[in-house]
């Protein structure tokens, strides 16, 4: 009989599960404690628990994380990317970075949330490789777990690794979930940031659904023509409608919207785009993160020259925009943004760690 996983259960579910077996609630507490805040790697070590409803638990569900194949630090700043092997053999991303480049800081986790993407966005790995499939919750959950295991102390989630976090919006509620529950992590929604390349839909469920999430919009583009060419999808959700469900989320949230920026050579980077973005962003609560384009293979696009980057950023200040241009971790180790991918990894250069 094949297990579903521990890590993609609510701890609501676990609960139903409990009543479903003629068990006392608060077993489903015991369990998510051993989960979550003992650190748990099997049945067996959970031993406050009766040893027939260990036997039980483990004919119902199966306890293993995904396995870290790889892992590779950036000697530059210590950002470490992991390789890892899902239980159908499939392999996503995660990216480890110290904050502010300070170990004793603690760490954010940049998390995937599907194998691929469908949203073929021209800057990014990902894109290329198409939607495989759609992470389960737990799988989410599971890379924030992973690097705990590893000793890294984690302050913040984002979801900002491998797929459009928004496309896969049930699992991603899931995990949110799971870190937040007072069962579960426990964490503040405010240290989690979704990412989103603009799913209209979403966005307003999400404005719902999860307030104090705060979010992440990749705009890289100021006329419906320009963000197109770079984020196909913006065919569909226009700026019209984006920024009529930004005003939505914020009226909701109160909480400042991140836009992410990337800058591309001769693409994006000139006066005209940087006025036009700070006539776009008049009025909202918000803050632009620049970002130089981390160039991938066999893509055309490349970064803009130190003096365009300052350029642009002082327009923007002088509209009275808020704007940082993000120091890209991990550049060394390809784990920067729009760099992660899976597809082309060698075998041979995959090796087996213990964590
Ligand atoms: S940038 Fe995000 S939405 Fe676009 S292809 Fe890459 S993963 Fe998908």
């Amino acid at each position: 009989m094949k297990r579903d996983s521990i890590w993609n259960q609510s701890f609501e579910d676990l609960a139903r599960w409990c009543r479903h077996e003629g068990l006392p609630a608060y077993r489903a507490r015991q369990v998510f404690n051993w989960l979550y805040s003992r650190n748990a790697a099997q049945w067996q070590e959970m031993t406050d628990l009766p040893q027939s409803l260990r036997q039980r638990l483990d004919e119902c569900f199966s306890v293993d994380l995904p396995h870290i194949i790889h892992r590779q630090t950036d000697p530059e700043d210590g950002t470490e990317k992991l390789l890892i092997q899902l239980t159908d053999g499939k392999q996503v991303e995660t990216v480890v970075i110290p904050r502010d480049g300070k170990e004793d800081e603690g760490f954010t986790v940049c998390v995937s949330t599907q194998v691929g993407c469908t949203f073929a966005c021209r800057f990014c790995a990902t894109g290329r490789m198409g939607l495989v499939r759609d992470l389960q919750a737990g799988e989410i959950v599971a890379q924030v777990l992973l690097a705990q295991r590893l000793g890294k102390a984690v302050k913040r989630v984002v979801l900002m690794g491998m797929g459009e976090p928004l496309h896969n919006y049930e699992n991603v509620s899931g995990a949110f979930n799971i870190l937040c529950g007072k069962e579960g992590l426990g964490w503040s929604p405010r240290r989690i940031t979704c990412s989103t390349v603009g799913l209209v839909p979403e966005i307003y469920r999400l404005a719902q659904d999860a307030p104090g999430v705060k979010l992440a919009v990749s705009l890289h583009g100021t006329t419906d023509q320009k963000r197109s060419e770079i984020a196909p999808i913006a065919q569909v959700y226009t700026l019209d409608r984006l920024f009529e469900a930004l005003r939505y989320y914020h009226e909701r949230d109160k909480r400042r919207i991140s836009f992410e920026y990337l800058l591309i050579r001769g693409v994006n980077d000139g006066i005209r785009d940087a006025n036009r973005l700070v006539e776009l962003l008049r009025g909202l609560v918000c803050h632009v993160n620049l970002i130089p384009n981390n160039r991938i293979p066999k893509s055309e696009y490349t970064r803009p020259s130190g003096q365009v980057v300052t350029r642009f950023v002082e327009i923007l200040e002088k509209g009275g925009v808020t704007v940082t241009v993000r120091a890209s971790k991990g550049r060394g180790i390809s784990g920067a943004c729009g760099q992660l991918a899976t597809e082309s990894r060698s075998r041979e250069s995959i090796t087996t760690m213990d964590v």
